[in-house]
């Protein structure tokens, strides 16, 4: 008898009709002889909801109380779906990260899982019953609720599944993972299976379908992640060591963008290492995501660094920055999309940055930072060109 881990996302428990359905097919699971624990995100949009209503408070709101109160909406949901299997003859019960000791480390808001109690899990699978537990959640060394990053269901369900040598199966609005999001490009293709190493570069870099950590730990415990349709029979893509070079095929798997970025350009800073290293120090520390780091050539002992950080830690990136720089020098650039091509293929194929180049030199869109790994190709472009940058490299590299 297998134990399957099952997480449901917003939009598959938006309404509750929708966590009557869900109900149904976890019993149906259930009844296929499988031990069954489901994990929850909020219902719909709750948790956009709930980062509204305190920002009616205060602009900038405390970060513990934020991650309280965030942290209800697994509650609720988790808390409906037990009731919705009990309605249906079932038994069911549902645990939040405390009740669980789902133990997490690091900053509010982007907490990391350091640990998890299974005994609690086991002993209730034991007892013939299904478990709910509340996804994206945590509590930190000194007992408080941490939030483990949007979307960080993804991750409580697949470090659950490492914990009690699960299956792990994550449930959505999309039937698998497409080389493209299938939202912003019609002819986008699923994918049956796509290796971890892409998988954790195109979540990475903006494909919203999965939580990047949920992938950093199922390629570490070796964990395959099913990703499907809710309530669905059709074939979904599994997320696993894929072990094939492409040694026939494409060297880009697939498409991600991100308009979650923007840009910043600290000008006419001094030639001095020390100043960058202490200011990418203080940025790390306090978990900030620096990316795409480039660096004009000095001019005049000075040079222009430009980087990308989340909109979401804008204003504290400015407030640390100010320790180190006046604030006329320093530019921030909302106009940009992160364009990135992922593909294994790119270790054994040469001149896919050239390609790339080439068609974007064609039909005048403009490059303005590059960043690159063994696997992907990244450009910041201007939002405006995003859709175009889709179809052609779509044409170009026969996605
Ligand atoms: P959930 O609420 O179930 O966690 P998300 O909204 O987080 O769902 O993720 C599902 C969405 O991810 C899809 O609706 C789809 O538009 C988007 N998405 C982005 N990139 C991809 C991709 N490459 N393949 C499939 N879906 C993608
Ligand atoms: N409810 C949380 C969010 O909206 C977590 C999740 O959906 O996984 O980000
Ligand atoms: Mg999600």
């Amino acid at each position: 008898m297998a134990i399957v881990i099952q997480k449901y996302g917003g939009s598959s428990v938006g309404t509750t009709e929708k966590i009557r359905k869900v109900a149904q097919t976890i019993i149906s699971r259930r009844e296929k002889g499988d031990k069954v624990v489901v994990v929850v995100s909020a219902m719909g949009d709750a948790t956009d909801d709930l980062i509204n209503l305190a920002k009616a408070i205060t602009d900038n709101p405390d970060k513990r109380e934020l991650d309280a109160l965030l942290s209800t909406g697994e509650m609720v949901s988790s808390s409906l779906l037990a009731m919705a299997i009990k309605a249906l003859g079932y038994d069911a019960v549902s645990y939040t990260a405390y009740q669980l000791g789902i133990k997490t480390t690091g900053n509010y808001g982007k907490s990391l899982i350091d640990d998890i109690n299974e005994t609690k899990i086991k002993d209730s699978l034991d007892e013939d019953k299904i478990v709910i537990v509340a996804g994206f959640q945590g509590i930190n060394e000194d007992g408080d609720i941490t939030t483990l990053g949007r979307g960080g269901s993804d991750t409580t369900a697949v470090a659950i599944a490492v914990k009690v040598k699960g299956i792990c199966e994550i449930y959505t609005d999309v039937d698998g993972i497409y080389n493209v999001d299938p939202r912003l490009y019609k002819n986008a293709k699923k994918l049956d299976s796509i290796d971890y190493e892409e998988m954790l570069e195109l979540a990475s870099l903006g494909a919203q379908v999965m939580h990047s950590r949920s992938i950093e730990l199922g390629q570490k415990y070796r964990i395959p992640i099913y990703v499907g349709l809710s309530n669905s029979d059709i074939k979904g893509t599994i997320i696993k060591e894929v072990n094939n070079m492409n040694m026939e095929g494409k060297p880009v798997t697939g498409v991600a963008t991100s308009d979650d970025d923007i840009s910043v350009t600290l000008k006419e800073l001094a030639v001095d290492i020390n100043i960058l290293a202490d200011i990418f120090d203080t940025l790390g520390s306090n978990k900030i995501n620096i990316d795409m780091i480039s660096q004009t050539a000095p001019f005049n002992n000075k040079v222009n660094v430009s980087f990308t950080v989340p909109k979401d830690d804008l204003n504290e990136c400015r407030s640390i920055l100010l320790n180190f720089i006046e604030e006329n020098n320093i530019s921030m650039d909302t106009d940009i999309t992160k364009f990135s091509i992922v593909g294994i293929g790119m270790k054994s194929t040469s001149g896919v940055a050239a390609r790339m180049f080439k068609v974007f030199k064609e039909n005048n869109i403009t490059v303005k930072m590059i960043t690159t790994s063994e696997i992907r190709i990244t450009c910041s472009i201007k939002k405006e060109d995003k859709m175009k940058a889709i179809e052609l490299m779509a044409e170009e590299f026969n996605l």
